[in-house]
Parts: C-alpha cells; sequence; structure tokens
C-alpha cells in the first residue's frame, strides 16, 4: 500500500492523496443498509489526466476502485472497499460552457444539480432532471441514471445525457456522442455509461441537453378514499393529454408526516383528511397563464370524476412547501426508524396491484411498509420498517418478485449498488445476467471498478 501511495502522491502531489480513515463524511453515501466502509486511499484529481493516471496505477496494483460523486446515492454504490481507492470528484466542479444555440451544457462530473440551475438561469434555460437531491453531482446522477419527480414530464437523466468524456481501466481517455440529439451511429456507448454505478468506466465530463424554463406553474392536490383510486387515477390523467410535470402519490401516513416536519398546514379539513388513504399532487406548467388555467380547470374536473373526495388548488408558496416536503420523505423515514427504501418501478397502470400485493406481503411478515411514488412513472419509493434482516430480506424478495413479475424492475432510479445486488442476482433472466458480466469484462477485465456493485462479488 505504501508503494501505491507513494505512486499516487507522485501522480497528483501529497495534498490530493490522504487515507481513508481521516474522512468519516467519505466512508458512507445515504444508503441505510450498506455499512460505513474506509478507502485504504482516497484522491481528489483535479482534471482528466489525473483521473488517467489514478485508473493506470490501480490498473496495475490491482487495486479496486470506487467514484464518489456527493454521496448522495440510496445503494451502497459509492461505498468504498476497505482495500480500494476512492475516486472523489469534488475537485472538478466546473461548468465549462452553457451552449444557448444548442441547449447544451458542458459540464465536470463535480457539478451539483444546484450549481448547474445557478448557471443556467440566467439564459432562460434548464436541466429538468430533478432527484430530490440539489447537492448530488452530474457525475453521481449519470452513474445512477438519476430520475425525480419531473421525469414523467421530461424523462430521466439518460434522455438529456448527450455525451461524455470517460476514463477507463488503464487511463485511456474515450469520447463519446456529442452536442447533437440523434445518433446511427454504432454501440452507443453513452448510454451504455449512464446508469452503470462506476463499474465500466470514470466520468470526466458530461454534455447535456437543457430546455427552455416555463413560466407558469399550478399545483392541484387531490385526496382519495382508496389506494386503488388512487393510482387508478394516474393513466387517465396522462391518457388525457394534460401532460403534468409532477405527478406523485403521497400514502396518508406519508402525507401527516412529511407535513409535520416542516410545519406545513395544506389547510385540508379534518373530515377530508380521516377519510384520505392516499393523495396525488399534480404540477401542471405551461408557458401562457390562459393555457394553464383551462388545464387547471379539466384537470379539476378529471380528478372528482375520478373519485377524488376534493380538489385544491395550492397556492404557489404552498405547493413549493409541498413539493420539497415530498423531497425530504427520505429523512423522516429515516428519522422514524425506517430499516429499508426500495424503489421498485412497474408499469403504471400495474400500480394498483402492486401497491395491493406489498400490504399483503407486509401484513405477512409482521411489518410496515408505506410510502410515495412517482405515480407517473410507476415508481413507488417504499420505507420498509422491519429490524430483522432475514426477515426483511423475504419480505424484499416477494416485494422485487411481485414487481418483477408485474413487468417491472428492482429499482427506478436508485440503481441496485451493493445494496440490492443479491435481488438483482435473484431475479435477473441468468442468460442476461452473464451477457452483463461479459460487457463488464470488455471494460474492465481484472473487476477492479466497484467491484461489490451490481454483480455478487463472486460473479463479478
Ligand atoms: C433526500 C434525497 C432524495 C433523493 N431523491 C432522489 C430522486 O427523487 N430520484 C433519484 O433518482 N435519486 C434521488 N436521490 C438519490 C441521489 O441523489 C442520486 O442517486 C444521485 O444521482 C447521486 O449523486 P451523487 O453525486 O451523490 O453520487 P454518489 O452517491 O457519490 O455516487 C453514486 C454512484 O455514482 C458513481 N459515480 C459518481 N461519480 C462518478 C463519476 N464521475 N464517474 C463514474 N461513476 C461515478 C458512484 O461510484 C456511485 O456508483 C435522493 C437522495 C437523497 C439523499
Amino acid at each position: 500500500m505504501a508503494d501505491l501511495q507513494a505512486r499516487l502522491v507522485e501522480a497528483l502531489g501529497e495534498r490530493h492523496v490522504s487515507p481513508g480513515a481521516t474522512d468519516p463524511d467519505l466512508q458512507h453515501d445515504e444508503c441505510l443498509t450498506v455499512p460505513p466502509t474506509a478507502a485504504a486511499l482516497v484522491v481528489h484529481p483535479g482534471c482528466t489526466a489525473d483521473v488517467a493516471a489514478v485508473l493506470r496505477i490501480a490498473a496495475e496494483f490491482r487495486v479496486p476502485v470506487t467514484a464518489r460523486g456527493r454521496g448522495t446515492g440510496m445503494s451502497g454504490a459509492a461505498v468504498p472497499r476497505p482495500d480500494g481507492v476512492l475516486v472523489a470528484f469534488d475537485r472538478m466542479d466546473a461548468v465549462l460552457e452553457i451552449d444557448e444555440g444548442n441547449h447544451v451544457a458542458v459540464v465536470q462530473p463535480g457539478v451539483t444539480l444546484a450549481r448547474l440551475d445557478e448557471a443556467t438561469r440566467p439564459v432562460g434555460l434548464f436541466y429538468p432532471v430533478s432527484p430530490g437531491e440539489g447537492s448530488a453531482s452530474l457525475g453521481g446522477n449519470v452513474a445512477t441514471n438519476a430520475g425525480g419527480m419531473r421525469a414523467v414530464r421530461y424523462g430521466v437523466t439518460r434522455h438529456h445525457v448527450l455525451g461524455v468524456e470517460a476514463v477507463l481501466v488503464g487511463g485511456e481517455v474515450i469520447r463519446t456522442g456529442g452536442r447533437y440529439v440523434k445518433t446511427s451511429s454504432g454501440y452507443d456507448l453513452t448510454q451504455l455509461i449512464v446508469g452503470s454505478e462506476g463499474t465500466l468506466a470514470l466520468v470526466t465530463e458530461v454534455t447535456l441537453r437543457l430546455s427552455p424554463r416555463t413560466t407558469h406553474q399550478a399545483t392541484l392536490l387531490a385526496p382519495f378514499p382508496t389506494f386503488g383510486a388512487v393510482t387508478a387515477a394516474v393513466p387517465p390523467i396522462i391518457a388525457s393529454g394534460v401532460g403534468p410535470v409532477i405527478l406523485e402519490y403521497i400514502d396518508f401516513l406519508t402525507m401527516a408526516a412529511i407535513t409535520a416536519n416542516v410545519d406545513l398546514d395544506l389547510g385540508i379539513p379534518q373530515q377530508v383528511k380521516e377519510t384520505a388513504q392516499a393523495y396525488l399532487v399534480v404540477m401542471l406548467e405551461q408557458r401562457d397563464a390562459g393555457r394553464l388555467e383551462e388545464d387547471v380547470g379539466r384537470l379539476g374536473d378529471q380528478l372528482t370524476g375520478l373519485g377524488a373526495t376534493d380538489v385544491y388548488v395550492l397556492p404557489g408558496g404552498s405547493a413549493h412547501r409541498l413539493i420539497d416536503a415530498r423531497e425530504k420523505t427520505f429523512w423522516v423515514a429515516k428519522a422514524a426508524g425506517a430499516n429499508d427504501i426500495v424503489d421498485v418501478v412497474v408499469p403504471r397502470a400495474a400500480m394498483p396491484e402492486f401497491l395491493d400485493q406489498v400490504r399483503q406481503i407486509a401484513e405477512q411478515h409482521s411489518s410496515h411498509v408505506v410510502g410515495c411514488g412517482h405515480a407517473g412513472d410507476g415508481n413507488v419509493h417504499l420505507g420498509v420498517f422491519q429490524p430483522d434482516p432475514q426477515v426483511r430480506h423475504r419480505l424484499l424478495h416477494e416485494l422485487f418478485a411481485v414487481g418483477h413479475a408485474l413487468g417491472g424492475a428492482i429499482s427506478g432510479e436508485h440503481g441496485i449498488g451493493q445494496a440490492k445486488r443479491h435481488f438483482f442476482a435473484e431475479l435477473t433472466d441468468p442468460t442476461v445476467l452473464a451477457l452483463l458480466r461479459r460487457l463488464k469484462a470488455a471494460f474492465d477485465p481484472d473487476g477492479i471498478l466497484n467491484p461489490a456493485v451490481l454483480f455478487e462479488e463472486t460473479d463479478a
């Protein structure tokens, strides 16, 4: 290890190489089930050449390498190995260019979502993908294919990544894609790297597609008397063509907890609250105030027709506070003692059946499973309260298996990481798993990039 440290110091300078034990913040992400681990060494590269040097040296020494953005991930994918090197991208945090003509931003991976939002605001553009944590980095977003509330209208990270610069194991630097929105030119390496959780290559620059900022927004809140009705309302709302920018469901327990957390009174009468099993939150946006008003009227009528007990058009301040409270759901669930958080995705029309089965599974295992979700995408975020790891594993296996059988996937946006790799191995078609392993081996023959992530270690 002393030789490795000496070589890294020679390449990056003493200030940018340190033992992993010195900074506890770099030993964990926000996953509830993967324990913190100190890397043998942490490096803070300042440029692509530094990253190339690190990967060259790591390949030579055959040590595991884990990339880290801001550590807000939910799957333990940024938790390093005790015998490995953690590559922290905090110094590579420049917005390199906002190209107004092409609606493109070029950023280094350590740029946060909040910083990109500041940089695009003055020119009337924005990066519309909004995973709930503004401190997350674009490198982390790319590696997890992050989603968030606005995916129902704008799509997820992969729909906005036009190209990347990435460093391969051994130190070669590649560029994929570019400032164009279509390509039919061979295998799409950009899209292969998006969502690969730091297992194929380290991303050192991202070219992102931007959108024009919209000016007029309205948020409707609709309580429903049953879970079935709230989730069954989603496909007709999408089919209406009203094009919601946010379409979330929140169960009554979660709504009570997240509004209490930020001391938010939405003015809902007590008798309505008492009969509500769950709520839909629908945000609409338009560039024209008149058209927005028409859409709000039409959607209000539709929600009533679909069984909402009432429909509230929230004043701007309350609407923003509710969205903010919803984004903080994770912290509320964590403070309440949730033992795990999952984000299964199913076809949106299958949500009523999925949630019904989740309730039965929870009951069978004497556990509590509550939550909310990006209903427009069929992406259900559930807080699982079951302290016994073995019971929880059985419960989660059944829950993921039901999602899978309904045509869904284990994770819609948080990723597999270390936390869900056992379930990934249990539920993925072995032929597909074998092909994924061959792809991994083509990029990383010695298996040094995030070896504990995605695959069972013996399978990697
Ligand atoms: C309160 C809260 C709410 C959240 N809400 C959402 C949500 O609604 N939707 C959603 O999708 N996510 C959500 N997240 C999860 C999180 O914000 C995302 O997973 C985010 O994309 C991770 O970014 P990061 O910079 O923190 O990455 P990290 O956690 O540091 O890393 C995540 C992964 O990216 C890899 N990585 C990081 N940088 C690079 C790089 N340069 N090259 C290659 N690999 C790299 C890491 O190795 C790891 O595999 C939420 C998190 C919190 C705490």
